[in-house]
This record gives structure tokens, C-alpha cells and sequence, in this order.
């Protein structure tokens, strides 16, 4: 890298200590190098002035030129302001101060022509702007505006410095000048030509002095590729490491475990995309690689039969196999089902949670070491430090939101080798932001439901609508269906959230008397023995409704309940607002949804019921969830340390996500090591971002 980039930024002409002090605490900047990359976030063009005739008050900003006609001080205390009128051959324009008056009032001239630039606001029937940008008009001082302007991000601290866009622009233009030429190019030639790519010097000069808005975009483009690309390359090398270092147990055998299961007892036909997944993992862990896959599948898609095969596969192979869930009652339910599909094959399944104590737990992991017992189910006490296995060769994970990296990382260190790992997880993942978070991972996607379910209608009632609500559900239960309430649980206001869920269940009993209606009741301070015996009596159609918390989220499956009652909906987020409505919908019967909110709503509050009520897909309403919530705020993403983009923006670049990550797939399988000479930037670059002691690996 060349040493002007990584200049201390107080060294830049027009820095000095106090503004690199603001520079450094506000935005992070330290050298030159990352001066460049505070990227502007929008232009304007100050080529052109305006007739104040023409201005509408739904412009962002408006650049005029007139003579100003008039200083008056009005108002008193509090109310003073400064208002002044500047007139052009087409109108006038009233400006206003309310900070600063006397200041204007000093410095301004009457009778002399200004540039006059802001955003014009319509007041009553007068067009008028507050605080504009006044600049004395001169031949000289309009060549220096004209152009395209950069608009920075600045904070208070360092608008107070004068470090606002005006003076950031003036730091570029000290700066540009300087780095001119020197900014190293780290693409390699081929993509250069292949994408039409302007150099990366050019670039920088282009996205902070624009040109025209042409190169403006075409520097953006150049700049954005770059970051995801890198990002990418990043990614796949982690995944070629892995797959260089650890190679995977070969399952090459499917013997009568998997036929003797897939010809006698299948119990339905599987969907296309259940068999092309099969297919995958089978590939997969035939291949003699790790397999290290995310299974993606909506609500309700089946993928539990695909863990099911993979698993048997795993046996036909001589190897035990483990599915974990997030919680115990998904894991209880696991374990029933997986040992009433397993019994006529004579394999034994066995339960591990947090609640199998003592003798039980004992023989659990006696089993386990031995290697008598081959398939287990469990929660994270799996991979909890005594728990031995003799050989350990496929882990399926399901629900995958709620392990991080670290847990399923521990997984590894189960065998001498690392088991293959299925992750399933029913949070649809938006394309863009999976090739991020998971881009080590392969995918595979089961985007068939299987055959003969109805949709699920979704209605959306507010308080007023209850009685409704009520009388819908005695008209569901009366023929032959059930029924969940869910109210929300948000651990910090757990107490809260008990006492709503005990208020309504209350009310729900007054409402549906014994002996006519039985309910069950089910939330997370209750002993596990009790929720078993309430989800018993639900699954058993002892009872008809079922209040619960949010508990109920993840996998349970009761095929007749068909309505899905969600309280204070507007406090869900739209994924979990999107899996307790895959709760229901499982059986052959016209299923419901029914949200329940306040009559009051925020527009953002509003748009997530409409999304629900338009759509039953997981993969749209997990783009609106994307746009709504940006991505820093889905699940997971966070620690993953891979959101920080300085430019590209995971929402609307996933076309160039695409791009950059076929072209880095690319470069590593012609150059797996990137050591041929036409990949030298490529290497270098990667060097200096994976190189902690560099600073570029600060702006990654
Ligand atoms: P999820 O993907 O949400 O885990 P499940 O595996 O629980 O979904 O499957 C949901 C329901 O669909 C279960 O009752 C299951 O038995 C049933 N099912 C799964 N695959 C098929 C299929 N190919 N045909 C019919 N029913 C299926
Ligand atoms: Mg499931």
C-alpha cells in the first residue's frame, strides 16, 4: 500500500488536532485511507438556478439566484427571528433565521445578487426556506459551486468544527489530489475489461468530485463490487479451508436402513423438493467432504423427514446420528415422532434434555459411548461437555436461528473427525443476506409444501372486532377444530407479559365455560412434566384451546388445530408473527390466522399486518422483514461482523452480491491458492483485509 494512505489524518492541510480528534471519535477516521472511504450519500446538482417561480415545496433542496430586497427582524423573546426576501425576474422568496439573527443581520447587503440554496418549505400560501446557505454572487464563486456536490454524513460534534459537507468537500479537495495515482488497483485485469470497471483511483476521485452523474454512478458501482466481493472471497475461502483441513467420513453405502425405511413405511410420498434435497445431502456426504449444509425450508415444508433419511443414512453407515432442537418441547416432540417412525426398524431413539436426570441421564450417555445406542435426540444439552459418543457422523440442527457459530462449532470436536452437520431452519433467509451470514454453508432450498394444503386465510381484528372473534372460534370448535391463542413474551417485560397471558385466560375461560370448552395452558415458567400433560391433552383433543406464550413457536404440530388466535400481534415481529401461523394450516382443513391488535397502529405496525394478511410466503415476508428492519436487526446477523458495509447495501445490492460472489467463486476454483500472477492485487488486497495488525483491516 502506498504510505500516503495510511497518513495520520491531522497531517491532511485543514485537519489539525481538534478536527482529527472529532474526525477520529465521530467516524472512526484515523489515516487518508479512511477519509476516502466515508463515502457521500447523495449528490446535488448546483449547476443550475432555479425561477423562484417554479419552486414546489416537495423538493428536496432548490438552488436560486436573486437580489435581496428586503432584512426585517420580527417577533420578540423567544418567537425573534430574521426574515428576509430575495427576488429574481419570476418572484420572491421569503428566507427566514431563527438562529444566528443578528449574525445575518450583520453580514447580509441589501441590494446585492445571491446564490441561494435549501429546502424550500410551503408556509401558509409563502414559499419560503429557513436557514438557507447564502453565498455573496461572483463569476468566481459560482465556478467554484458549479457541479455536482457531495453530501457526507456529519455529526453535531463535527458540523460545530465546520466538518459539515461544505468543509468535508473542502478536506476532498486537498486530499484527492494528493492520492491521485497512488490508490492501488485490487481487481485483477480480466474483470476490469469484463466488468467495464473505471480503475479504483479513478473511482475514489469520481465518487467525492463527481464529474458528471454518470461517473458518479459508474465509481459507486466500481466501489460497492469491490466490498462484496472481498466479502465473498472471504467467505469461500473460510469454506475451502474447511474443507481442505477437514475432510468428511464417506457415506457411500445406502443399505436397509434407508430402503427398508423409504420402500415399507414412508408414510407419503415425498414432494419433488423433499427428494432433490435427499438427493444433496446424500451426495454430499458420499463425496468424501464435510458437509456443512442449511437446509432452508418454510413452515410446515417438511424438512423433518428430510433429517429423518439423513439420519438413516448415517446408520446404513455405521455411524450415529443426532438432531438437536432449540427447545424441549420441540425436542420431546422430535423424539416421539422420530421413535414411532423408527420402531419398525427396530432402532432404538433416546431423549437427552435438561430434564432427563439420573439413572435415565446416566444411561444416555453410557449408550452413547458405547456406541448400543445410534440415533438421539436432543437440545443444546447435546453438545454439553459428558455427553460422549462412540462415533458421531451427522449432526441435524434444527431451527437454526437459535444456535450461534460457537455452539454449532463445539459440535466438531465430537469425533475425530468433524460430523457432517444439517442445519434446518425455518426462518426463509433472504438470498442476499444468506450468502453473507451462511456464505460458507451450502444451500438447500424445499420450496414445496406438500400436496393438498389449503392456504391459510389471515384476518386482521382489532379490539373493537373480539366478540367477532369469539363467535368465529365456538363456530371452528363446533366443528371439530382447535384453537391457540398466543399472547407475546418479551423477556424484559416477562412479568408483564404473565400477567397479560393470565388476564386473558381468564377471560377466554368466562367466555368458553367447562363443560362445554376445555382449555390448556402453556408458558415458560411451568415445569416440563406440566407442559408435557397440557400439550398432551391439546394434541389428544382433550381440549379445544390452547393459551399459550410464544413456547409454542417453534415446531409444534397438531394437525387439527386450525385457527391461530395472536394477541398484541403488533408486537411481533413479522418472522415470529410468520411462524406461529405455520403452526397451523397442518391438517387437510381450511386453516386460520386471526391478528389481533390495538386500534391504534404505527404505519410500520400497519404494514407488517397487511404483509401477513396478503401473503402465506416465508421468503416474501422475509424481504419485507429485511427492508423494514434493515439488516443488522435479523437474528444472527449482528455478531456475525460481516454487516459493516461501508457502501453496498445488502437490501438493494443483492444483483451485485450475485455478481461478486460467482466472480470470486470463479477466481478461487482457476486459482484456489490466488497465487498466479494476473491475481496479485487480488492476493495483496486480501492480505492487507485478513492482516490484523493492518489498519485496512479496520474498513473492511
Ligand atoms: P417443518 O418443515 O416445518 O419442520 P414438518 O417436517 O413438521 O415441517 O412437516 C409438517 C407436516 O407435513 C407434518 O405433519 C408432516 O408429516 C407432513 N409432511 C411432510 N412431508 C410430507 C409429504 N411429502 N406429504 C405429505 N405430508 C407431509
Ligand atoms: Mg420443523
Amino acid at each position: 500500500m502506498s504510505a500516503i494512505l495510511s497518513t495520520s489524518i491531522e497531517f491532511l492541510k485543514g485537519v489539525g488536532p481538534n478536527r482529527a480528534d472529532v474526525l477520529k471519535l465521530d467516524l472512526n477516521i484515523f489515516t487518508f485511507e479512511d477519509l476516502l472511504n466515508h463515502f457521500p450519500f447523495k449528490y446535488v446538482d448546483r449547476t443550475n438556478f432555479q425561477k423562484i417561480s417554479s419552486i414546489i415545496s416537495d423538493q428536496s433542496y432548490v438552488q436560486v439566484k436573486g437580489v435581496l430586497v428586503g432584512i426585517e427582524e420580527v417577533g420578540t423573546g423567544k418567537a425573534k427571528r430574521l426574515t428576509a426576501v430575495l427576488r429574481d425576474d419570476s418572484g420572491a422568496l421569503e428566507l427566514v433565521w431563527f438562529r444566528g439573527a443578528m449574525f445575518f443581520k450583520k453580514s447580509l447587503i441589501l441590494g446585492k445578487e445571491y446564490i441561494v440554496y435549501g429546502k424550500p418549505t410551503l408556509f401558509g400560501s409563502k414559499m419560503n426556506i429557513s436557514h438557507p446557505e447564502m453565498i455573496l454572487y461572483s463569476i468566481a464563486a459560482f465556478n467554484e459551486l458549479k457541479g455536482l456536490q457531495a453530501i457526507y454524513n456529519s455529526s453535531e460534534n463535527m458540523k460545530n468544527r465546520g466538518l459539515d459537507s461544505k468543509g468535508l468537500r473542502k478536506l476532498f479537495s486537498v486530499l484527492l489530489p494528493q492520492v491521485k495515482g497512488k490508490i492501488p488497483e485490487i481487481l485483477n485485469a480480466e474483470m476490469m475489461v469484463d466488468m467495464q470497471f473505471m480503475s479504483r483511483d479513478q473511482a475514489f476521485q469520481q465518487i467525492h468530485q463527481p464529474q458528471n452523474m454518470e461517473l458518479a454512478n459508474r465509481a459507486i458501482a466500481r466501489l460497492k463490487f469491490d466490498e462484496l466481493f472481498f466479502a465473498q472471497l472471504r467467505i469461500l475461502k473460510v469454506k475451502q479451508g474447511r474443507q481442505i483441513n477437514y475432510s468428511g467420513f464417506i457415506f457411500d453405502k445406502v443399505g436397509d436402513y434407508f430402503n427398508g425405511f423409504y420402500t415399507k413405511y414412508l408414510p407419503f410420498e415425498l414432494t419433488g423438493a423433499q427428494k432433490r434435497v435427499v438427493k444433496e445431502i446424500r451426495k454430499d456426504m458420499g463425496s468424501g467432504q464435510h458437509m456443512n449444509r442449511l437446509l432452508q425450508g418454510d413452515v410446515g415444508s417438511g424438512k423433518t423427514m428430510v433429517a429423518l433419511l439423513s439420519i438413516l443414512i448415517a446408520l446404513d453407515n455405521g455411524y450415529q446420528a443426532a438432531i438437536m432442537a432449540p427447545t424441549e418441547i420441540l425436542a420431546n416432540q422430535h423424539f416421539a415422532s422420530f421413535e414411532e417412525m423408527l420402531r419398525p426398524l427396530g432402532i432404538e431413539v433416546k431423549l437427552l434434555t435438561g430434564s432427563v436426570k439420573g439413572k435415565e441421564r446416566q444411561n444416555v450417555f453410557e449408550k452413547l459411548q458405547s456406541g448400543e445406542l445410534k440415533v438421539i435426540v436432543g437440545t443444546h444439552a447435546l453438545i454439553e461437555d459428558p455427553v460422549q459418543f462412540k462415533n458421531i457422523g451427522l449432526v441435524v440442527i434444527d431451527e437454526q436461528h437459535r444456535f450461534g457459530v460457537a455452539q454449532r462449532s463445539k459440535l466438531w470436536r465430537k469425533n475425530t473427525r468433524p460430523p457432517h452437520v444439517l442445519v434446518m431452519t425455518a426462518t426463509p433467509i433472504p438470498r442476499t443476506l444468506a450468502m453473507t451470514l451462511y456464505g460458507d454453508l451450502d444451500v438447500s432450498v424445499i420450496d414445496e409444501l406438500p400436496p393438498g394444503r389449503k392456504p391459510i386465510t389471515t384476518l386482521h381484528y382489532k379490539d373493537g372486532g373480539r366478540l367477532r372473534v369469539f363467535g368465529f372460534m365456538r363456530d371452528q370448535i363446533a366443528l371439530g377444530r382447535q384453537v391457540y391463542i398466543v399472547y407475546p413474551l418479551i423477556e424484559e417485560s416477562e412479568a408483564m407479559d404473565y400477567k397479560d397471558l393470565m388476564d386473558g385466560y381468564e377471560s377466554i375461560q368466562r367466555a368458553f365455560e367447562p363443560p362445554h370448552y376445555q382449555i390448556s395452558v402453556l408458558h415458560g415458567r411451568m415445569k416440563s412434566d406440566a407442559k408435557d400433560f397440557e400439550m398432551h391433552r391439546f394434541k389428544t383433543g382433550v381440549t379445544q384451546i390452547m393459551v399459550a406464550t410464544t413456547v409454542i413457536e417453534v415446531g409444534v404440530n397438531v394437525p387439527n388445530a386450525s385457527v391461530m388466535v395472536i394477541e398484541s400481534a403488533e408486537r411481533f415481529g413479522l418472522s415470529q408473527l410468520h411462524q406461529l401461523r405455520g403452526r397451523v394450516g397442518r391438517g387437510a382443513e381450511q386453516s386460520y390466522c386471526v391478528l389481533m391488535t390495538a386500534d391504534k397502529l404505527g404505519p410500520e405496525a400497519k404494514l407488517r399486518m397487511r404483509t401477513m394478511c396478503e401473503t402465506n410466503d416465508g421468503f416474501k415476508i422475509a424481504e419485507v422483514d429485511l427492508k423494514l428492519r434493515g439488516p443488522g436487526d435479523i437474528e444472527g446477523t449482528r455478531q456475525s461482523g460481516m454487516m459493516d458495509f461501508k457502501i453496498a447495501d445488502l437490501v438493494k445490492d443483492s444483483q451485485t452480491m450475485q455478481i461478486a460472489r460467482q466472480k470470486a467463486m470463479e477466481i478461487l476454483s482457476d486459482d484456489p491458492e490466488i497465487k498466479k500472477e494476473e491475481n496479485k492485487y487480488i492476493a495483496a488486497h486480501l492480505n492487507l483485509l485478513t492482516d490484523p495488525k493492518s489498519n485496512w483491516s479496520r474498513i473492511s
